[in-house]
Protein backbone atom coordinates (compact mmCIF):
# COMPACT_ATOMS: atom_id res chain seq x y z
CA UNK A 1 0.00 0.00 0.00
CA UNK A 2 1.38 3.47 -0.76
CA UNK A 3 2.50 5.79 2.02
CA UNK A 4 0.21 8.67 2.11
CA UNK A 5 1.01 11.00 4.27
CA UNK A 6 3.64 10.57 6.58
CA UNK A 7 4.33 12.71 9.59
CA UNK A 8 7.45 12.49 11.50
CA UNK A 9 8.58 13.72 14.53
CA UNK A 10 6.43 17.01 14.28
CA UNK A 11 7.08 19.54 16.98
CA UNK A 12 4.85 22.98 17.29
CA UNK A 13 5.35 25.26 19.90
CA UNK A 14 3.29 28.28 20.73
CA UNK A 15 3.97 31.81 22.12
CA UNK A 16 1.83 32.65 25.40
CA UNK A 17 2.16 35.18 27.72
CA UNK A 18 3.38 32.92 30.33
CA UNK A 19 5.74 31.20 28.14
CA UNK A 20 6.54 28.78 25.57
CA UNK A 21 4.06 26.13 25.09
CA UNK A 22 4.66 22.58 23.26
CA UNK A 23 1.44 21.91 21.73
CA UNK A 24 2.77 19.31 19.77
CA UNK A 25 5.88 17.36 21.51
CA UNK A 26 6.80 15.19 18.34
CA UNK A 27 4.25 13.36 17.20
CA UNK A 28 4.60 10.51 14.15
CA UNK A 29 1.54 8.84 11.85
CA UNK A 30 1.04 7.94 8.94
CA UNK A 31 -1.55 6.96 6.46
CA UNK A 32 -2.34 5.17 3.48
CA UNK A 33 -3.66 6.09 0.19
CA UNK A 34 -7.43 4.94 0.84
CA UNK A 35 -7.28 4.17 4.43
CA UNK A 36 -8.55 6.06 7.61
CA UNK A 37 -6.23 7.05 10.56
CA UNK A 38 -8.57 8.27 13.55
CA UNK A 39 -6.74 10.74 15.49
CA UNK A 40 -8.16 10.31 19.41
CA UNK A 41 -7.97 12.75 22.31
CA UNK A 42 -9.82 15.47 24.35
CA UNK A 43 -9.42 18.79 23.53
CA UNK A 44 -5.88 20.86 24.02
CA UNK A 45 -4.18 17.12 23.22
CA UNK A 46 -3.06 18.72 20.42
CA UNK A 47 -4.89 17.06 17.44
CA UNK A 48 -6.27 19.72 15.59
CA UNK A 49 -2.96 21.81 15.75
CA UNK A 50 -0.92 18.99 14.28
CA UNK A 51 -3.74 18.61 11.40
CA UNK A 52 -3.38 22.49 10.96
CA UNK A 53 0.55 22.25 10.97
CA UNK A 54 0.27 19.11 8.30
CA UNK A 55 -2.77 21.34 6.40
CA UNK A 56 0.31 24.40 6.34
CA UNK A 57 -2.80 26.49 8.21
CA UNK A 58 -1.32 26.92 11.71
CA UNK A 59 -2.15 30.30 12.99
CA UNK A 60 1.48 31.72 13.17
CA UNK A 61 2.22 33.64 14.99
CA UNK A 62 1.84 32.76 17.53
CA UNK A 63 2.00 28.92 16.81
CA UNK A 64 5.29 27.89 14.93
CA UNK A 65 6.84 24.43 13.71
CA UNK A 66 9.92 23.89 15.11
CA UNK A 67 10.75 20.69 13.98
CA UNK A 68 9.49 17.04 11.93
CA UNK A 69 9.14 16.14 8.72
CA UNK A 70 5.78 16.74 6.66
CA UNK A 71 5.69 14.03 3.81
CA UNK A 72 3.02 14.11 1.15
CA UNK A 73 3.10 11.60 -2.10
CA UNK A 74 7.25 11.36 -0.34
CA UNK A 75 7.60 14.87 -0.56
CA UNK A 76 7.96 17.46 2.66
CA UNK A 77 5.59 19.94 2.74
CA UNK A 78 7.65 22.06 5.33
CA UNK A 79 10.51 22.65 3.10
CA UNK A 80 9.07 23.12 -0.35
CA UNK A 81 8.63 26.60 -2.01
CA UNK A 82 5.41 28.51 -0.78
CA UNK A 83 3.30 28.17 -3.93
CA UNK A 84 3.88 24.83 -4.88
CA UNK A 85 2.57 24.04 -1.25
CA UNK A 86 -0.30 26.16 -1.79
CA UNK A 87 -0.85 24.12 -5.15
CA UNK A 88 -1.08 21.07 -3.58
CA UNK A 89 -3.04 22.28 -0.35
CA UNK A 90 -5.59 23.35 -3.25
CA UNK A 91 -6.31 20.31 -4.96
CA UNK A 92 -4.69 17.21 -3.69
CA UNK A 93 -5.10 18.10 0.34
CA UNK A 94 -8.53 19.26 1.56
CA UNK A 95 -9.94 19.90 5.11
CA UNK A 96 -13.39 19.90 6.49
CA UNK A 97 -13.61 21.59 9.68
CA UNK A 98 -16.26 21.18 12.33
CA UNK A 99 -17.86 25.07 11.94
CA UNK A 100 -19.22 24.70 8.68
CA UNK A 101 -20.47 27.96 8.93
CA UNK A 102 -17.64 30.35 9.47
CA UNK A 103 -15.33 27.77 7.08
CA UNK A 104 -18.16 28.68 4.33
CA UNK A 105 -18.66 32.18 2.82
CA UNK A 106 -21.71 33.85 4.21
CA UNK A 107 -22.24 36.15 1.41
CA UNK A 108 -22.00 33.75 -1.72
CA UNK A 109 -24.62 31.46 -2.42
CA UNK A 110 -23.43 27.72 -1.88
CA UNK A 111 -23.85 26.85 -5.62
CA UNK A 112 -21.66 29.69 -6.08
CA UNK A 113 -18.96 29.07 -4.00
CA UNK A 114 -19.35 25.25 -4.78
CA UNK A 115 -18.62 26.45 -8.83
CA UNK A 116 -15.82 29.03 -8.09
CA UNK A 117 -13.48 25.57 -7.20
CA UNK A 118 -13.90 24.45 -10.77
CA UNK A 119 -13.89 27.87 -12.49
CA UNK A 120 -10.64 28.55 -10.87
CA UNK A 121 -8.71 25.09 -10.65
CA UNK A 122 -10.21 23.21 -13.46
CA UNK A 123 -10.85 26.41 -15.91
CA UNK A 124 -14.15 25.81 -16.44
CA UNK A 125 -17.38 28.21 -17.70
CA UNK A 126 -19.76 29.97 -15.55
CA UNK A 127 -21.93 27.59 -16.49
CA UNK A 128 -20.67 24.21 -16.46
CA UNK A 129 -18.88 25.24 -13.17
CA UNK A 130 -22.57 25.63 -12.00
CA UNK A 131 -24.00 22.18 -13.51
CA UNK A 132 -20.60 20.74 -11.80
CA UNK A 133 -21.73 22.40 -8.34
CA UNK A 134 -25.39 21.11 -8.61
CA UNK A 135 -24.29 17.47 -9.53
CA UNK A 136 -21.89 17.30 -6.77
CA UNK A 137 -24.80 18.74 -3.76
CA UNK A 138 -26.58 15.79 -5.40
CA UNK A 139 -23.85 13.74 -4.67
CA UNK A 140 -23.85 14.88 -0.99
CA UNK A 141 -27.71 14.23 -0.81
CA UNK A 142 -28.57 17.66 -0.61
CA UNK A 143 -32.32 17.51 -1.15
CA UNK A 144 -33.61 19.52 -4.01
CA UNK A 145 -29.98 20.52 -5.04
CA UNK A 146 -30.99 22.61 -8.20
CA UNK A 147 -33.07 25.21 -6.03
CA UNK A 148 -30.77 24.79 -2.89
CA UNK A 149 -27.60 26.15 -5.06
CA UNK A 150 -28.92 29.64 -4.68
CA UNK A 151 -29.41 29.18 -1.04
CA UNK A 152 -26.85 30.85 1.35
CA UNK A 153 -24.98 28.84 3.74
CA UNK A 154 -26.90 30.43 7.10
CA UNK A 155 -30.02 29.06 5.17
CA UNK A 156 -28.66 25.25 6.08
CA UNK A 157 -29.55 23.30 8.54
CA UNK A 158 -26.27 21.91 10.38
CA UNK A 159 -26.35 18.92 9.32
CA UNK A 160 -26.77 20.12 5.41
CA UNK A 161 -24.11 22.87 6.06
CA UNK A 162 -21.85 20.35 6.66
CA UNK A 163 -22.75 17.74 3.38
CA UNK A 164 -21.71 20.87 1.53
CA UNK A 165 -18.77 21.51 3.57
CA UNK A 166 -18.30 17.84 2.56
CA UNK A 167 -18.83 18.71 -0.95
CA UNK A 168 -16.61 21.41 -1.40
CA UNK A 169 -13.73 19.12 0.09
CA UNK A 170 -13.82 16.59 -2.48
CA UNK A 171 -15.20 19.03 -5.59
CA UNK A 172 -11.06 18.62 -6.68
CA UNK A 173 -10.75 14.57 -6.11
CA UNK A 174 -8.41 14.94 -3.58
CA UNK A 175 -6.00 12.03 -2.85
CA UNK A 176 -6.36 13.54 1.26
CA UNK A 177 -8.91 14.78 3.04
CA UNK A 178 -8.13 15.72 6.62
CA UNK A 179 -11.99 16.18 8.78
CA UNK A 180 -11.53 18.04 12.05
CA UNK A 181 -14.63 17.14 14.64
CA UNK A 182 -16.56 17.05 11.03
CA UNK A 183 -20.00 16.02 13.26
CA UNK A 184 -19.20 17.36 16.72
CA UNK A 185 -21.56 20.02 16.60
CA UNK A 186 -24.56 18.01 15.07
CA UNK A 187 -27.40 15.74 16.75
CA UNK A 188 -26.61 12.51 17.11
CA UNK A 189 -28.58 10.83 14.39
CA UNK A 190 -27.52 13.70 12.02
CA UNK A 191 -24.03 12.59 13.26
CA UNK A 192 -24.16 9.46 11.68
CA UNK A 193 -25.49 9.96 8.41
CA UNK A 194 -22.71 12.35 8.12
CA UNK A 195 -19.71 10.08 9.23
CA UNK A 196 -21.29 7.45 6.89
CA UNK A 197 -21.45 9.60 3.98
CA UNK A 198 -18.16 10.48 4.75
CA UNK A 199 -16.88 6.99 4.61
CA UNK A 200 -18.70 6.35 1.49
CA UNK A 201 -17.23 9.02 -0.49
CA UNK A 202 -13.83 7.95 1.04
CA UNK A 203 -14.67 4.48 -0.55
CA UNK A 204 -15.55 5.59 -3.72
CA UNK A 205 -12.53 7.72 -4.66
CA UNK A 206 -10.25 5.70 -2.80
CA UNK A 207 -8.98 8.87 -0.86
CA UNK A 208 -6.89 9.09 2.36
CA UNK A 209 -9.25 9.86 5.49
CA UNK A 210 -7.31 11.19 8.40
CA UNK A 211 -10.15 11.71 11.29
CA UNK A 212 -9.63 14.13 14.21
CA UNK A 213 -12.42 13.49 16.88
CA UNK A 214 -12.46 13.41 20.70
CA UNK A 215 -15.49 10.45 20.63
CA UNK A 216 -14.18 6.98 20.08
CA UNK A 217 -17.81 6.21 19.03
CA UNK A 218 -17.72 8.20 15.76
CA UNK A 219 -14.48 6.81 15.01
CA UNK A 220 -15.43 2.56 15.36
CA UNK A 221 -17.15 1.88 12.26
CA UNK A 222 -15.05 4.06 10.08
CA UNK A 223 -11.83 4.39 11.06
CA UNK A 224 -8.94 1.27 9.67
CA UNK A 225 -6.16 2.65 12.89
CA UNK A 226 -6.11 4.92 15.44
CA UNK A 227 -3.58 7.26 16.77
CA UNK A 228 -4.81 8.46 20.32
CA UNK A 229 -2.97 11.66 21.51
CA UNK A 230 -2.51 13.14 24.96
CA UNK A 231 -0.82 15.99 26.32
CA UNK A 232 0.73 16.68 22.72
CA UNK A 233 1.48 13.19 22.01
CA UNK A 234 1.06 9.83 20.13
CA UNK A 235 0.37 7.24 23.32
CA UNK A 236 -0.78 4.58 21.25
CA UNK A 237 -1.42 3.56 17.72
CA UNK A 238 -3.06 0.53 16.60
CA UNK A 239 -5.66 -0.95 14.14
CA UNK A 240 -9.00 -0.01 15.03
CA UNK A 241 -10.27 -4.15 16.58
CA UNK A 242 -7.12 -4.69 18.14
CA UNK A 243 -7.47 -1.18 20.41
CA UNK A 244 -10.94 -1.66 21.36
CA UNK A 245 -10.54 -5.24 22.10
CA UNK A 246 -6.96 -4.65 24.06
CA UNK A 247 -5.87 -1.42 24.67
CA UNK A 248 -2.00 -1.49 25.25
CA UNK A 249 -2.47 1.95 27.39
CA UNK A 250 -4.05 2.59 30.47
CA UNK A 251 -5.46 6.25 28.98
CA UNK A 252 -7.16 4.41 25.58
CA UNK A 253 -8.97 2.27 28.46
CA UNK A 254 -10.11 4.80 30.43
CA UNK A 255 -11.56 6.05 27.13
CA UNK A 256 -13.10 3.12 26.23
CA UNK A 257 -14.39 2.86 29.98
CA UNK A 258 -16.02 6.41 29.33
CA UNK A 259 -19.94 6.45 29.50
CA UNK A 260 -21.25 7.98 26.61
CA UNK A 261 -24.09 10.70 27.18
CA UNK A 262 -26.71 10.17 24.82
CA UNK A 263 -28.21 13.20 25.64
CA UNK A 264 -25.85 15.57 24.91
CA UNK A 265 -24.33 15.52 21.47
CA UNK A 266 -23.18 11.87 22.11
CA UNK A 267 -20.60 13.13 24.56
CA UNK A 268 -18.70 10.97 27.21
CA UNK A 269 -18.22 11.29 30.89
CA UNK A 270 -14.07 10.32 31.16
CA UNK A 271 -13.91 7.49 33.75
CA UNK A 272 -10.62 9.31 34.16
CA UNK A 273 -10.02 11.41 36.89
CA UNK A 274 -9.03 14.98 36.77
CA UNK A 275 -8.17 16.85 33.76
CA UNK A 276 -5.24 17.55 31.20
CA UNK A 277 -1.96 19.18 32.09
CA UNK A 278 -1.47 22.44 30.78
CA UNK A 279 1.21 22.11 27.94
CA UNK A 280 2.73 25.12 29.68
CA UNK A 281 3.04 22.64 32.99
CA UNK A 282 3.74 19.10 31.58
CA UNK A 283 4.31 17.07 34.36
CA UNK A 284 8.00 15.36 34.65
CA UNK A 285 8.17 11.44 33.53
CA UNK A 286 5.00 10.01 31.88
CA UNK A 287 2.72 13.32 31.12
CA UNK A 288 -0.41 10.88 32.08
CA UNK A 289 0.92 9.51 35.58
CA UNK A 290 -0.87 12.07 37.74
CA UNK A 291 -4.08 10.24 36.36
CA UNK A 292 -2.93 7.21 35.80
CA UNK A 293 -4.15 4.01 37.76
CA UNK A 294 -1.30 1.62 37.28
CA UNK A 295 1.15 4.98 37.36
CA UNK A 296 4.39 3.36 39.50
CA UNK A 297 7.47 5.22 40.96
CA UNK A 298 9.54 5.25 37.90
CA UNK A 299 6.53 6.69 35.89
CA UNK A 300 7.16 10.35 37.84
CA UNK A 301 10.58 10.21 36.41
CA UNK A 302 11.01 8.23 32.99
CA UNK A 303 9.22 9.81 30.16
CA UNK A 304 8.16 6.58 28.57
CA UNK A 305 9.00 6.19 24.59
CA UNK A 306 6.80 5.04 22.04
CA UNK A 307 7.11 1.25 22.64
CA UNK A 308 6.68 -1.21 19.94
CA UNK A 309 3.74 -3.54 21.35
CA UNK A 310 5.26 -7.11 20.10
CA UNK A 311 2.38 -8.81 21.31
CA UNK A 312 -0.70 -8.82 19.38
CA UNK A 313 0.84 -6.99 16.60
CA UNK A 314 -0.98 -7.35 13.38
CA UNK A 315 0.93 -6.27 9.89
CA UNK A 316 0.65 -2.65 10.40
CA UNK A 317 1.70 -2.54 14.27
CA UNK A 318 1.27 -1.47 17.34
CA UNK A 319 2.67 1.33 19.46
CA UNK A 320 1.96 2.28 23.32
CA UNK A 321 3.91 5.41 25.48
CA UNK A 322 3.67 2.92 28.95
CA UNK A 323 6.16 1.47 30.81
CA UNK A 324 3.87 -0.97 31.64
CA UNK A 325 2.10 -1.96 28.03
CA UNK A 326 2.44 -5.46 29.03
CA UNK A 327 0.48 -5.36 31.93
CA UNK A 328 -2.23 -3.38 30.33
CA UNK A 329 -2.85 -5.72 27.04
CA UNK A 330 -3.28 -8.41 29.24
CA UNK A 331 -5.39 -6.50 32.29
FE1 LIG B 1 0.53 5.08 33.58
FE2 LIG B 1 3.11 4.79 34.00
FE3 LIG B 1 2.04 3.84 31.79
FE4 LIG B 1 2.29 6.47 32.15
S1 LIG B 1 3.95 5.00 31.95
S2 LIG B 1 0.53 5.43 31.36
S3 LIG B 1 1.89 6.63 34.32
S4 LIG B 1 1.61 3.17 33.87
MG1 LIG C 1 -9.85 20.83 18.11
Amino acid sequence: MTRLLEVRDLRVQFRTRDGIAEAVGGVSYGVDAGRTLAVLGESGSGKSVTAQAVMGILDSPPGRITGGEVLFQGRDLLTMRAEQRRRIRGAAMAMIFQDALSALNPVLTVGAQLAEMYEVHRGMSRGDARRRAVELMDRVRIPAAGQRAGDYPHQFSGGMRQRIMIAMAIALEPDLIIADEPTTALDVTVQAQVMDLLAELRREYAMGLVLITHDLGVVADVADTIAVMYAGRIVETAPVRDLYRRPAHPYTRGLLDSVPRVDHRGERLYAIKGAPPSPLALPPGCPFHPRCPRAQEVCRVERPPLYEVTEDAGADGRTSACHFWKEELHA
